[in-house]
């Protein structure tokens, strides 16, 4: 509090002198409690001021503080006489107009020198291509040497001035605890009036503020600090302020004048401009601040942030605009061109075909394959219907190889078409006997021929007695697929796929019209494959089936695979064994990839690493491009759907393969119509999780799990949301159900009651073949009979229902929570320690709109 009345008295002096010259009364009547305020205030002045006339009248009112001043710096003792001397100095108007002069000098010195660091500076700074940060520091550094010492000369004069004084006005004030304080107030007082009055200049102002703070802290000692420190680090910080803003207006200025620009333009860098570009990654490359190429983007008249993207021509402006060199890349010079990229006729080598099988849903696709294969897997599927593409190799009597793929239909064969993934050869068409053309017989007709693939026709199950194979053929003539008992050139063959009847006759067709195709690709280069499925397998990372369709794919390869990058940890086989390569025509799963990539991606193999991640990098560009290409686009769509009363249904979709997510994504797509149109907000692999729920919630959009059930926070979630949850493990059923909720013909609703849940603990032998669980009840009940869905990692295992329910050996019919119990799960073995149970029935309401 002592130093409070302190600085006061000493101030009032000065304001009061202040007023009467400047007509600044106000400002230091109202900061006249602390010196500095009343420092600061001046020097935003001047800022001002240097300009207008201000400079004169202002020098006089300076002098006199900067009198007091020069005394303390000498010595302690001197500095309570300094400021008295101060007071009275307006008095002798002699002494002040000397001081003024003297302290008008010392800033043109001060200035000088200040400019004097400055080219020095920039000359550095020309010499070595530092940082921004790195040359704002030194220049800091420079002009706080600069002004030490143009203070050191200010004082000098200021000294001599002072020492006038001082003769004239005897010291009456003992040099006590106080006399620091008063030091401390006069050397800040001084300084800053050199500063203000002389000039504008930003150098100066910098120099003195500077010496400000670094004299301060040593003078400052004893009670006073509280309140001087705060001033200190409040000026301290303004200092700051005020040094940024005056860099950026000289850098402002230098952009503008020639000389000054020079140092910026050293670090003239070569950037690589893509067709699409974040601002932020465009300044990265340029060694520039972000902040500056939206400021630049804005004079532009564009309204961009950091985080937005831009074209290849604005990114070039912006490079040439700041002065560095542009390096355009286009795709000829990134990406892989596989076409021309052609092998001579005379290294190719006849490969095996590749055979799809379509055909309308329960006609048999997969009974077939699997008949071929000789292995059963229509009985692990969902509702015995094939949901991921496999793919497998069979061998014919001739030992001839052939490769098939099991698609979920034509759903995925168009997609993958449309995706420029023709790796198909030859489609069989499975036909049932009993059944006839069906809509999706007719579908994949019409996308085979599309295709221009050939097809073979198998006309199936003629081991029924209904089964009328002649039929067939001639309802095939409506859809212009003339078979050649219709002496026609479409092959067809009568076959059973439950009792093997006739498949080699099948394998040995498709082998003929292979031979008419004569396929053949070069087996002896760096392969090149399609990606037929993918997901991210939770023990192995992103594992990517895929077909070689040239070359030899080998372990130890790099590759690029649409957006990613990899080298191939392992190949496996369709027989799941690791193998060391695959050539041509190979399907194998693929593990070893930096993520995980769509169907229909061409993975390619490359020199090395770098180019991998080069063309990857490249390619993750342009989809970054064609999504915010798209964006605009979908606002047209968006309005044009309101001009046109469209009723949108929005969506979620998680499913547990990549395979299915499209699968189920073309499928939804193909129900919209002209009234309503399906809009899939989020389609994704792996569990439902929460923010899944919350975009659901937030649009008022049921989520689709196909496959996959919700983790527990999402569950909660979706409870306290009402969310609506959709699960289905068969696609036919979800867009069967989907359209129907589309067309309003809504049948009643089911819903889904939780009733319990248990967790498997273990698994033993239960008779011959079954196999039974060892369960805790987690969670409410479980009753034999009940429905149950057995998931692993929150992915479907199977969805069955409690065939029997056992504690210690006796046969019950419910177990409570907390309690031990051993179930045996309706047609399916798959348990595994871990997985858990989760056992619900289904109630029937009606709905209520
Ligand atoms: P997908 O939907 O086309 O894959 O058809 P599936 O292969 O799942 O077969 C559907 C149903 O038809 C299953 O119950 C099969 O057992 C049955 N099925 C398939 N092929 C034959 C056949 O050649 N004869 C008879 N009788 N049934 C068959
Ligand atoms: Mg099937």
């Amino acid at each position: 509090m002592a130093e409070n009345d302190d600085t006061p008295r000493t101030r009032k002096p000065l304001g009061l002198k202040r007023s009467v010259d400047a007509g600044e009364v106000k400002q230091t009547f109202s900061h006249g409690r602390t010196n500095k305020v009343a420092v600061e205030v001046k020097r935003r002045r001047k800022l001002v001021k240097p300009g207008e006339k201000g400079a004169e009248t202002p020098a006089p009112e300076a002098a006199p503080e900067a009198a007091p001043a020069p005394a303390p710096a000498p010595a302690p003792a001197p500095a309570p006489e300094a400021k008295k001397p101060a007071p009275k100095a307006p008095a002798g108007e002699t002494p002040q107009e000397r001081v003024a002069r003297l302290q008008r000098e010392a800033e043109e010195e001060r200035l000088k020198m200040a400019e004097d660091a400055r080219k020095r500076e920039e000359k550095k700074s020309k010499e070595a291509a530092a940082d921004e940060k790195k040359r704002a520091e030194e220049n800091r550094k420079a002009e706080a040497e600069a002004a030490k010492q143009a203070e050191l000369d200010a004082k000098d004069a200021a000294n001599a001035a002072a020492a006038e004084e001082a003769e004239a006005v005897a010291a009456q004030e003992p040099a006590t605890d106080e006399a620091p304080a008063a030091g401390k107030n006069a050397p800040v007082a001084r300084k800053f009036t050199p500063v203000a009055r002389p000039e504008p200049k930003r150098p100066a102002k910098k120099e003195e503020k500077k010496a400000r703070t670094t004299e301060r802290p040593d003078k400052r000692r004893g009670g006073k600090l509280t309140v001087t420190k705060a001033l200190n680090e409040d000026e301290g910080r303004r200092a700051r302020s005020l040094a940024a803003l005056k860099r950026a207006r000289e850098r402002e200025k230098r952009a503008q004048g020639g000389g000054s620009s020079k140092p910026r333009e050293k670090q003239i860098r070569d950037v690589v401009v893509p067709e699409a570009i974040t601002v932020g990654e465009l300044a990265k490359r340029m060694g520039e601040k972000g902040a500056e190429l939206v400021k630049a983007l804005f004079q532009m008249d564009m309204m961009v942030t950091v985080n937005q993207t831009i074209d290849a021509d604005t990114a070039e402006l912006l490079v040439e605009e700041f002065g560095h060199n542009v390096e355009r890349v286009s795709a000829d010079d990134v990406e892989i061109n596989v076409e021309e990229d052609k092998d001579p006729e005379e290294t190719l080598k006849p490969r095996p075909p590749v055979v799809t099988i379509m055909g309308h849903v329960d006609h048999g696709k997969t009974s077939l394959l699997d008949a071929l294969r000789g292995a059963n897997v229509v009985k692990g599927e969902a509702g015995g219907i094939t949901q991921h593409i496999g793919s497998y190799q069979v061998k014919t009597k001739d030992k001839q190889t052939i490769t098939f793929l099991d698609t979920p239909g034509h759903a995925a064969f168009t997609e993958m078409r449309q995706r420029g993934a023709n790796v198909t050869d030859i489609v069989v068409l499975v036909v049932a006997a009993d059944d006839g053309i069906m809509p999706q017989t007719i579908e994949a007709i019409k996308h085979t021929k599309a295709s221009g693939v050939p097809m073979i026709v198998a006309i199936n199950k003629i081991d029924k007695p209904e089964a009328n194979a002649q039929k067939i053929r001639e309802r095939l003539l409506e859809h212009e697929v003339i078979v050649e008992a219709m002496s026609g050139d479409v092959q067809d063959v009568e076959i059973s796929a439950k009792e093997g009847t006739n498949l080699d006759e099948l394998l040995e067709k498709i082998a003929l019209q292979a031979e008419l195709l004569e396929l053949k690709a070069n087996p002896d280069r760096a392969a090149d494959a399609t990606v037929i499925e993918a997901q991210l397998d939770k023990g192995r990372g992103p594992v990517a089936t895929v077909l070689v369709t040239r070359g030899t794919l080998k372990r130890g390869d790099v590759f690029v695979v649409g957006t990613e990058s990899g080298k191939v940890r392992a190949v496996v086989n369709d027989q799941g064994k690791q193998i060391k390569e695959a050539g041509p025509s190979m399907p194998v799963e693929v593990l070893g990839l930096g993520g995980v990539p769509m169907s229909g991606d061409k993975l390619t193999v490359v020199e090395n690493e770098a180019r991998a991640r080069e063309v990857a990098e490249y390619r993750q560009e342009k989809a970054t491009e064609k999504r915010t290409a798209l964006a605009p686009t979908s606002f047209d769509t968006m309005f044009n759907n309101l001009q046109a009363d469209v009723v949108e249904f929005p969506l979620l979709v998680k499913a547990d393969v990549q395979g299915s997510v499209e699968a189920i994504n073309t499928a939804l797509h193909n129900l919209s119509n002209d009234d309503i149109k399906v809009r899939v907000l989020h389609a994704g692999v792996g569990a439902i999780t929460e923010s899944d729920v919350t975009l659901a919630a937030a649009s008022g959009a049921p989520i689709i799990g196909f496959n996959v059930r919700p983790n527990a926070k999402a569950r909660d979630l979706i409870k306290r949301d009402g969310v609506e949850m959709k699960y289905f493990d068969v696609i036919y059923h979800l867009t069967d159900e989907i359209s129907k909720e589309m067309i309003g013909e809504l049948g009643p609703l089911k819903v889904e009651n939780v009733l319990g849940r248990a967790e498997v603990k273990e698994v033993f032998k239960s008779g011959k073949k079954d196999k039974a669980a060892g369960l805790l009840v987690t969670e409410g009940v479980i009753r034999k009979g009940l429905f149950a869905r057995l998931t692993r990692d929150d992915v479907i295992v199977s969805a069955t229902t409690i065939a029997s329910l056992r504690r210690f050996k006796d046969d019950v019919d419910e177990v409570r929570t907390g309690l031990e119990c051993g179930v045996v799960l309706e047609d399916t073995n798959d348990v595994q320690p871990g997985d858990s149970l989760e056992v619900f029935e289904i109630e029937e309401k009606e709905r209520t709109l």
